[in-house]
């Protein structure tokens, strides 16, 4: 492997530059107290599957840099067609002017996306594809001449994570991320996570009739009036714990929708992209949405954009004269961004050119065996697997699913521990989350779930049996 071209700022030693990140910098969803003790890594380069700090030490990205990484790092095709496009037109508005890379991916994009989602609206983040999404929904009603007092709110699931952004804030449903915030936020009506392991109905999968879709049908029926669109993450809720939802569910939730005349938005965001195993994970169910966001492995994982797909018939209550006011009076200063774009229709050519999709069923079947071998081990709840998204919930005690004290920070030391076996992985409490580039090869597969079993192995005491 040759040596990458270094920049000068590169030449800084790692002591330098944890101590300036230590003076100037705040990280996202972190403790800084905490940070300001554990070993950071700086990260200098990426190639393939893999990272290497400014050490020169090499580690496994089994968290695809947060969920993004498609085809593994520094691939030359997206480089090529991010650097082709910087050369003709670094960035130009798509607010009263449109160039050809945004024209391309979005033809692209309706090809490939859910039946009926023809139109794109562009931004840079999943929590602004959510914000559009929500918004679009709501104006939609406004502009059929619906009273502000009806269609007015959202149903959206406990657990659910949809961004940052206050609107995206305002249809989650994770009380540690969202609960300080709640007197900023719309109200809305929450159903019950669709999640096996810690069902909030307290039944059981075998004989519950899928009571938590019985719930979205209750909440339906006596408020469908209320609620402009259900808004939820398809089969995995990501952020929430990796909780995969049961077979069918989707389906029926998508009908209810469709008979109480409430819009129906699929956060692609972290599902999208090949994740789950099919392109879109509402392509498991043949689910067709009204809206759909994404976001994260647009492109490839290479840089910021996102983008929220709408329907002709959604396209269509916002079509008509200008005085008639019915505008979707949005749009960020970077909409659209050229390279970002050009990166995006560079990472859909490698899906083709590589088969990636054909490649996976083998990949995602090599982790369920290491996960079920996880399985039995004393202090594993549950693992849960969606494709190539993946979790380990661990817990203190298995029979009681007791989780480990706050304090004991389980789920972040073994965390911290797998790095010293050359794999990264971030946490969701006490969740491992595996979720590795659409790339991982075998031998990477396996060092993963080496890593990860010698990690919990060490921290909790106790062997897998
Ligand atoms: C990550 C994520 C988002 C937010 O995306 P950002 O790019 O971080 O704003 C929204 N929805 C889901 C399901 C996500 O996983």
């Amino acid at each position: 492997m040759g040596s990458p071209p270094t920049s000068p700022r590169a030449s800084r030693s790692t002591q330098e530059l944890n101590r300036l990140d230590l003076t100037y910098v705040w990280h996202p969803f972190t403790q800084m107290k905490e940070w300001e003790q554990e070993e950071r890594l700086v990260i200098e380069r990426g190639e393939g599957n893999f990272l290497w700090d400014t050490e020169g030490v090499r580690y496994l990205d089994g968290v695809s840099s947060l969920w993004a990484n498609v085809h593994g790092h520094g691939r030359d095709e997206i480089k090529d067609a991010v650097r082709a496009q910087l050369d003709r037109l670094d960035h130009s508005t798509m607010l009263g002017l449109t160039h050809a890379p945004g024209i391309e991916l979005a033809r692209r994009l309706a090809a490939v996306a859910p039946s009926g989602l023809t139109r794109t609206f562009y931004s840079e983040s999943g929590s602004t594809a959510v914000e559009i999404a929500l918004k679009t929904a709501f104006q939609y009603w406004r502009n059929l001449g619906v009273s502000e007092r009806s269609k007015h709110t959202f149903l959206c699931l406990r657990e659910g994570y949809h961004g940052d952004t206050l609107g995206a804030v305002s249809v989650g449903g994770i009380q540690l991320f969202h609960d300080v915030y709640r007197p900023l936020l719309f109200r809305t009506y929450l159903a019950p996570s669709p999640h096996c392991y810690r069902c909030a109905l307290d039944l059981k999968p075998e004989s519950c009739d899928m009571a938590c879709a019985g719930e979205v049908e209750r909440i339906l029926k006596s408020h469908h009036g209320d609620i402009a669109a259900m808004i939820l993450e398809p089969r995995v809720q990501g952020a929430g714990g990796i909780l995969t939802a049961p077979e069918g569910y989707l389906t029926r939730v998508r009908n209810l929708c469709r008979e109480f005349d409430v819009l129906f938005i699929a956060d692609e965001v972290a599902t999208g992209f090949g994740r789950t195993g099919t392109l879109f994970a509402c392509l498991h169910e043949d689910t067709a949405p009204d809206l759909m966001a994404l976001g994260k492995g647009i492109t490839g994982g290479t840089l910021p954009l996102a983008a929220t797909l709408a329907t002709e018939r959604i396209f269509q209550g916002f079509y008509g004269d200008y005085a008639e006011l019915k505008t979707f009076y949005h749009g960020h200063t970077y909409t659209g961004n050229p390279p970002a774009c050009a990166a995006a229709l560079a990472s859909m050519d490698l899906f083709e050119r590589d088969r990636v999709l054909e490649g996976l069923p083998a990949k995602i079947e090599d982790f369920r065996q290491g996960l079920h071998h996880l399985s039995h081990h004393p202090h594993v709840g549950d693992v849960r697997q969606a494709g190539l998204m993946m979790g380990i919930e661990l817990v203190a005690d298995k029979r009681s699913k007791t989780p480990f004290p706050l304090e004991q920070r389980m789920g972040h030391r073994i965390s911290l521990e797998c790095r010293r076996h050359g794999v990264i992985i971030r946490p969701l409490g006490d969740v491992l989350v595996l979720m590795p580039p659409l790339s991982i090869r075998p031998e990477e597969i396996q060092l993963m779930l080496f890593a990860v079993t010698a990690s919990i192995e060490k921290h909790t005491g106790k062997r897998c049996e």
